[in-house]
């Protein structure tokens, strides 16, 4: 039921708008007021602070459909689960009600600041800087690739408050929009997901109150990467999402193009490649909806499903949208199809919330 209803609101209400919003690469502000309207914005939020209390595997439904239909919009619900887990794993019940209650309402929206210019895949050598001061922590550096920054009015924000310890020196806020000393750079300039804002975000002497820290000193480090865990699930589904409208859409083209006399889903070569990219989405879907449930129970295991499921469905859904474009031939490689945005989309799904080459290494890590 819940897929249907997502279904239908996506090809009615964010579809028709997907290519604008990519060509323009303006923020998808249909779906966000689609998405609020049917309280399908942020639906992992616990119901006991005003959300939907969808678990694990409905938020990855939402999500897949959502991508299904444009990559750009379905970073709406990722992103604020991705923003505000670290809050619901580890903050104090009043962040919990200060920040939850006006995001499930769908008044403010939740990005994640860990990447800064110079700390990607080894995030822990980050730099941004937390120094106690009394009652507050003043805060200063440079997040850089944020996805939503400048749309967003909260972010979880990733410092260093000891530099002698490394990750265990550092630490999590919340920090506002509106706090003085915040400011965003322009928007980069991006192969896909164009209408996903990503910007960096500068701290300026940003001084917060005590309990805007997420969790104890020195564990906001612990915290980003348990997040991680959680929502590399829902970055894998997007992949499928995106994947599975680039099938979608090859597979109905096959049945009208006509090529020496008869359509070209005939030949046994097309059908062949058909039934590979269906063989290996559906492998992703199984395992992605696994580790979804692992992400719910909180298995010990969870750690190697969020990556394997992350890992093998962005790389499915780079191999899937590839071969959508191959079978439109020469039309498939042009904006008047959807397949080529789909293909640019797929590509951010093996770099963020980490390479696949560092999800290949947790995944090493944590042999199950
Ligand atoms: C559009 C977009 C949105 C993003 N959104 C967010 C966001 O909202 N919040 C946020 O905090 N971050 C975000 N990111 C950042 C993203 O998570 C990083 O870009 C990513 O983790 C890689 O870091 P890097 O770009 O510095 O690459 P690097 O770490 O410099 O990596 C370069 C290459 O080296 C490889 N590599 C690095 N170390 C190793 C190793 N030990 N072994 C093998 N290979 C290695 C990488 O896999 C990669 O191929 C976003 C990025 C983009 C592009």
């Amino acid at each position: 039921m819940l897929r249907e209803t997502i279904r239908s609101l996506a090809e009615s209400k964010i579809a028709p708008f997907a290519a604008a919003v990519d060509e323009e690469g303006r923020f998808p502000q249909e779906a966000l007021d689609a998405l609020v309207a049917s309280d399908l914005h942020a639906v992992h939020v616990p119901e006991e602070y005003g959300g939907a209390g969808a678990d694990a595997l409905a938020t990855v439904i939402v999500i897949e459909e959502v991508a299904r239909a444009c990559a750009s919009s379905s970073l709406i619900p990722a992103v604020n689960k991705l923003g505000s887990l670290p809050v619901i794993l580890s903050g104090s019940e009043e962040l919990k009600r200060k920040y939850l209650g006006p995001l499930a309402k769908g008044d403010a929206m939740f990005s994640y600041a860990l990447s800064e210019p110079d700390a990607g895949s080894d995030a822990a050598g980050m730099k941004t800087k937390a120094v106690r001061d009394g009652d507050f922590w003043v805060l200063n550096g440079v997040k850089r690739w944020i996805t939503n920054a400048g749309v967003s009015e909260y972010y979880t924000v990733m410092a260093v408050t000891d530099p002698t310890k490394r990750s265990k020196g550092i630490s999590a806020f919340v920090v506002e929009k509106s706090d003085e000393g915040v400011s965003f750079g322009a928007p980069e300039r991006k192969l896909g997901i164009k209408g996903s804002p990503t910007r960096e975000v500068y701290l300026d002497n940003v001084r917060i109150p005590a309990d805007r820290m997420i969790g104890e000193e020195g564990t906001g480090f612990a915290t980003a990467m348990k997040t991680l865990d959680h929502t590399r699930v829902t970055i894998a589904a997007q992949a499928l999402g995106i994947a599975q409208g680039a099938l979608d859409y090859a597979k109905g083209y096959v049945q009208e193009r006509k090529q020496f006399g008869k359509p070209i889903a005939d030949f046994q070569g097309i059908q062949f490649m058909l039934a590979d990219m269906a063989m290996k989405l559906e492998a992703a879907r199984q395992l992605t909806y696994a580790a979804a449930a692992k992400s719910e129970r909180v298995d010990g295991d969870l750690t190697f499903f969020g990556a394997a499921a992350k890992c093998f469905a962005s790389d499915v859904a780079m191999e899937v949208t590839t071969d959508a474009v191959q079978l439109l031939g020469g039309y498939g490689y042009t904006r008047d199809y959807p397949v080529e945005r789909m293909m640019r989309d797929a590509k951010i799904t093996q770099i963020y919330e980490g390479t696949n080459q560092v999800q290949r290494i947790v995944m090493a890590r944590n042999l199950p």
